[in-house]
């Protein structure tokens, strides 16, 4: 069976960065599954698995336009410590869920404290970086009706609701 729309797909894949520093990897752990189709990837893993099966291996690279965009200096922003009332101790690097100009939510990290003056960074950790990925495909299988309506895989390896 082909990689297509709406199959649900498992692979073992490391990812690592133009230095190659691996980033993520499924090594020692469960295979990754996701729908094919449903954006529960990268568009370039989407584009670069299309038509593979079980079995195949590839070493695909991703520029940033089809892995987590470019970085953008508009998603970096001065905040007074005001706004992030509630939150005890703030400190660089923590992660916040934020409302994105979209409707969507995002997450920013504080990338910079300086009195009252809290630097906060809207982009993706990878915004910006050419992605290395090693994939083998391990199982490939015909999503349910309700796994396709729900736009994501349900059971092992997936969500649990
Ligand atoms: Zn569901």
């Amino acid at each position: 069976m082909q990689i297509a729309a709406n199959k649900a797909v498992s692979i073992d894949y490391t990812l690592t960065n133009d230095a190659g520093e691996v980033i993520d990897s499924s090594a020692g752990g469960a295979p990754l599954v996701y729908l094919q189709g449903a954006g529960n990837i990268i568009v370039g893993l989407e584009k670069a698995l299309e038509g593979k099966q079980v079995g195949d291996e590839l070493s695909v690279t991703i520029e940033p336009e089809e892995a987590y965009g470019e970085y953008s200096a508009e998603l970096v922003a001065t905040l007074n410590r005001e706004m992030f009332e509630g939150v005890d101790q703030l400190e660089v690097g923590m992660q916040f869920h934020a409302s994105a100009p979209n409707g969507g939510m995002q997450i920013v990290t504080i990338r910079d404290i300086d009195g009252d003056d809290v630097t906060v960074d809207g982009n993706h950790p990878l915004a910006g970086q050419r992605l290395n990925f090693k994939v083998k495909v391990v199982s490939v299988r015909d999503a349910s009706a309700e796994e396709v309506a729900h736009g994501h895989i349900h059971g092992e390896g997936g969500h649990h609701h």
